[in-house]
């Protein structure tokens, strides 16, 4: 079987992108029968750009509950949260000492602070966390733990991939003598899953807050968030630049191609954008509401949640633990006796 690995940050409310470019054609994929599918809360990421506790604690309770609404089923899925498992920073370490500083200093989201900083005028690193600087080691431990084969990830996304192989060839070269410990993960980039944009046009992300909230503050946030996406002066009666609006690229997402064909006539003879948000909304919420409703009443029993985590835990360690033995025994750290 495959196994296809999964995370999402737990640093703010899950959104239409996480769900569009993520958990949805990760829930689909998990329904494969050659699939064993590993989706993870990755909350010690989280703790890299996000220095708000409150949020990093209730992101988790809504991540795990939007999966879980989505229709991911925990008895198929190995699903988890990443600090509950005590050999993913264990593992983390390992790998910090055979994975080169020179590759490091190479990573897109490094190299993007050094660049706005030097942009300006400061030291290159201020304000660089030793967290910021090592996430792609992170990153390998969580991918190279389980041994996953397969990772979907966006396109920003293909280099730290890359990287986790690295790591884990000079993991295997260093340690193996001739057994490969672990598997070479793959990139897996859905063609077919566009990066969505946000309100003001960037990649909607937790981060920017630029989002449009899945479930969280009901159908009413969701449809005022979508009143707010910035579009063109064009007044209704003018024909709309179907292709190049980002209204047009959020309902392609969640549409049938009919359905996004006729849609797109409609913008481009003319219709208003008003009128054109509120046909977002309505076909969103097609999709949007029976999960909203499976969403609220998770949300509202988190022990029914912890306890799906914790058996979710207990799964992913029986694969992780073992595993973990045989890597300290491999670099030297054994029993005396
Ligand atoms: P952060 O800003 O905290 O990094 P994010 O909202 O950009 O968060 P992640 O948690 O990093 O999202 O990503 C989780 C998954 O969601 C990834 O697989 C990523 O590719 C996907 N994803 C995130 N944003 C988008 C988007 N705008 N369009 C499509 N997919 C997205």
């Amino acid at each position: 079987n495959t196994r296809v690995l999964t995370g999402i940050t737990t640093s703010g409310t899950p959104h239409l992108g996480n769900f569009a470019g993520a958990i949805w054609p990760a829930i689909l994929s998990s329904r494969q029968p050659d699939v064993d599918a590993f989706y993870f809360m990755a909350d010690y990421h989280a703790l890299i750009k996000c220095g708000d506790p409150a949020r990093v604690a209730r992101s988790r309770l809504e991540i795990a509950a939007t999966w879980l609404a989505a229709g991911l089923d925990p008895e198929r899925v190995t699903f988890y949260r990443q600090s509950d498992i005590p050999e993913i920073p264990e593992l983390s370490w390992f790998l910090t000492c055979v994975t080169a500083k020179g590759l490091m200093n190479r990573a897109h989201a490094y190299k993007a602070s050094v660049d706005q900083n030097q942009a300006q005028g400061v030291e290159p690193d201020d304000g660089v966390t030793m967290g910021l600087y090592s996430y792609p080691v992170l990153m390998a431990a969580d991918i190279l733990m389980f041994n996953a084969h397969r990772v979907p990830v966006g396109r920003d996304q293909i280099q730290h991939i890359e990287m986790a192989r690295d790591i884990a060839q000079r993991f295997n070269h260093l340690y193996g003598a001739g057994q490969d410990f672990f598997v070479l993960p793959e990139v897996a980039i859905a063609e077919d899953v566009a990066t969505l944009p946000g309100l003001d046009g960037r990649k909607m992300s937790k981060s920017y807050n630029n989002t449009i909230p899945l479930f969280e503050g009901g159908a009413q946030a969701t449809r005022a968030a979508i009143m707010r996406i910035v579009t063109d002066s064009r007044q209704p009666g003018e024909p709309k630049d179907a292709e190049n609006s980002h209204l047009f690229m959020l309902y392609k997402a969640f549409a049938t191609e009919a359905e996004s064909a006729t849609f797109r006539r409609e913008l481009e003879t003319g219709l208003g954008w008003g009128d054109a948000k509120q046909a977002l909304f309505e076909r969103l919420e097609q999709t949007l509401a029976p999960m909203r409703e499976r969403y609220e009443s998770l949300i509202a029993a988190p022990e029914r949640i912890e306890d799906i985590l914790q058996a979710g835990a207990a799964k992913a360690r029986r694969i992780a633990t073992p595993f973990m033995q045989t890597l300290r025994e491999a670099v030297g750290l054994r029993r005396l006796a």
